[in-house]
């Protein structure tokens, strides 16, 4: 089984329940489970800072999907919230990366491992480093490889 971190946000109508019902529908996939969930925390938006204020999760979760088709689960589930794909680093209803999968290393349009802006976002490290510190620690000492 593998291991996947997902970092979760949102920052349009209610932040806080659209993450809430993004980890129903990942925890109701027949392949997906939660293992760790990180606090809820609120940031400042990052890239386009002319917006609301986010929330955001970080998720452990240990699945036998491979990463391509982990994505495209995440990207349905983020249309069926009613995510509409607007300006790059804009307001969504609801935004699911994958972080890493386990330690696998890929870099390609569609998917990018492990996410080449997580290094950047504080908020997304320290929520990743109180669930899987190690995870946080490669992902950072890969970001300063490159
Ligand atoms: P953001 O970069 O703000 O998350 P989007 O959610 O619109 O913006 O994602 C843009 C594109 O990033 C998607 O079309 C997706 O294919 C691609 N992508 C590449 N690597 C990843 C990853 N690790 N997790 C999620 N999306 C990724
Ligand atoms: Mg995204």
């Amino acid at each position: 089984m593998a291991k996947a971190w997902l970092a979760l946000g949102a920052n349009m109508g209610d932040a806080k329940a659209q993450i809430e019902s993004a980890i129903c529908h990942i925890a109701q996939h027949v392949n997906i489970e939660i293992s760790k969930k990180s606090k809820m925390i609120i940031s400042k938006a990052w890239g386009n800072t002319e917006q609301s204020d986010f929330h955001n999760i970080v998720i452990e979760i240990a699945t036998e999907i491979e990463p391509k088709e982990l994505l495209k689960i995440c990207q349905e589930i983020e249309n069926r919230l009613g995510r509409i794909r607007g300006e790059k680093w804009g307001p969504r209803i609801i935004d699911i990366d994958i972080i890493a999968y386990d330690r696998f290393e890929i870099a390609t349009d569609f998917l990018t491992l492990p996410h080449p802006y997580a290094h950047e976002r504080d908020f997304v490290i320290n929520l990743l480093r109180g669930i899987s510190p190690l995870t946080a620690e490669w992902v950072i000492k890969l970001a300063k490889q490159s």
